[in-house]
């Protein structure tokens, strides 16, 4: 019989290097396997139908992840529950919940405060252009006040059903300090996208977000390879948000939820990799006289965001090794233009205010070598900036340490 591995690990805390290897695979000994069991099945056969039933029953009364064999995929499969068991643990939340997408994640949290009658959100800019477009839009119904972090206090109002915050936020990596943030948010759940971060350098759980978001597409995956969403929370909103999945179907498949497990084993050695070569870039970037403002988190990462003086689409245009592409959190290096792709779909006048200026560009480090790295940068800022003429304050003070880099992300 199949059966899910245990939310609350066995002895004492363990720690997230130790997690990431080992979460979600304690049974897997027993079993007599090393690897984990990939279940592809969309439906498990039974002849006990009374008990089909009361796992049905017992689903749609609480939401609770069912006991015993599982009945059908849409509502339960055993490889994307270790995931979120493995996720849960790292998180250390009680609970998490697998979707297809990031933005189905997001989507779902949505659908489970408007379905409560809480179709009012407090969000404060930058947030994934996607996630800005699917709160201004109003594509499922809510309906978006955006503030400051200083604002969110005041703009809460009684059918409020979240406040979203991201840090550090994509694509300027302006920082949020989420306690602060959580303690204005009084009873209303402060929900956190913790896709730059990851919990390997943050755990907004621990700061007071009852909701922590991920797209698994990103760091958690870390390969190019998965689209995932992860929703990690306690288990009352965690069953809310399985029965909306159940409901309305964005699942993640099985062999995701299997990669996205994989890729978790390796997370801490990828970010600490990945950041390291981070801050050495952002460094010489600051110093450099053919780039303006150079953001780069205080508390770390694999992200880069800079402003070049000259075109920024010639820098796209000239990388050979480092990939031009949308997306981030892979092993290799990739550059894009948020105003071009990533944040295109954010009217010009709302990207602006949300400090995204036309010569930013977003940059995700990945796994090569730091030289190899600053030598394709290197050039293509050369190609970029040849006919431009050098800005005469570029040698004074244009030039910012990574350390100065504000988190004002403007
Ligand atoms: C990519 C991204 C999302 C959306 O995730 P998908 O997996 O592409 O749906 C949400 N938030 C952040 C911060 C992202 O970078």
């Amino acid at each position: 019989m199949q059966t899910h591995p245990r939310a609350t690990p066995p002895g004492p805390e363990r720690a997230l290097a130790t997690e990431a290897v080992h979460a979600g695979r304690e049974d897997l000994a027993d079993l007599g396997v090393h690897a984990v069991p990939l279940d592809l099945s969309t439906t498990y056969p039974s002849h006990d139908s009374r008990g089909e039933a009361a796992r049905i029953d017992a689903f749609a009364a609480t939401g609770a992840q069912p006991d015993g064999p599982p009945v059908y995929g849409r509502l339960d499969n055993p490889t994307t529950a270790r995931f979120e068991t493995a996720l849960a643990r790292l998180e250390g939340t009680e609970a998490a919940v697998a979707f297809a997408s990031g933005m189905a994640a997001l989507s779902a949290c949505l659908l489970v405060r408007s379905a409560e009658g809480l179709r009012h959100v407090v969000a404060v800019r930058p947030l994934y252009g996607c996630s800005d477009h699917l709160l201004t839009g109003g594509l499922l119904g809510t309906e978006v006040t955006w503030t400051d972090p200083a604002g969110i206090a005041d703009a809460i109002r009684p059918d409020t059903g979240l406040v979203m915050v991201e840090t550090p936020a994509n694509p300027t990596l302006a920082e949020i300090d989420l306690r602060a943030v959580a303690h204005s948010c009084g009873t209303v759940p402060l929900l956190a996208d913790n896709t730059f971060a990851t919990p390997v350098l943050q755990r907004p759980a621990a700061a007071g977000a009852r909701i922590v978001l991920h797209s698994a597409t990103k760091y958690l995956g870390g390969h190019g390879d998965v689209l995932g969403g992860v929703v990690a929370c306690d288990e009352e909103f965690a069953r809310k948000l399985r029965q909306v999945r159940f409901a309305t179907g964005g699942v993640l498949h099985p062999l995701a939820g299997y990669l996205l497990l994989r890729g978790l084993s390796t997370l801490p050695v990828r970010m600490r990799a990945a950041s390291a070569t981070a801050a050495e870039l952002a460094a010489r970037l600051a110093a450099d006289p053919r780039v303006g403002a150079v953001h780069y988190p205080r508390i770390g990462g694999a992200m880069i965001a800079f402003e070049v003086r000259g075109d920024p689409h010639a820098v796209i245009g000239a990388v050979r090794l480092v990939t031009p592409a949308v997306s981030l959190g892979s092993v290799d290096s990739l550059i894009q233009h948020p105003a071009s792709i990533s944040h295109r779909i954010v009217g010009a006048e709302d990207r602006h205010r949300g400090g995204i200026g036309d010569r930013l560009l977003r940059m995700s480090v990945g796994l090569e070598d730091v030289e190899d790295l600053w030598h394709d940068l290197d050039a293509a800022l050369a190609a970029a900036t040849r006919d431009v003429a050098p800005d005469p304050r570029a040698a004074t003070d244009g030039r910012r340490t990574a350390g100065q880099v504000s988190a004002g992300g403007s």
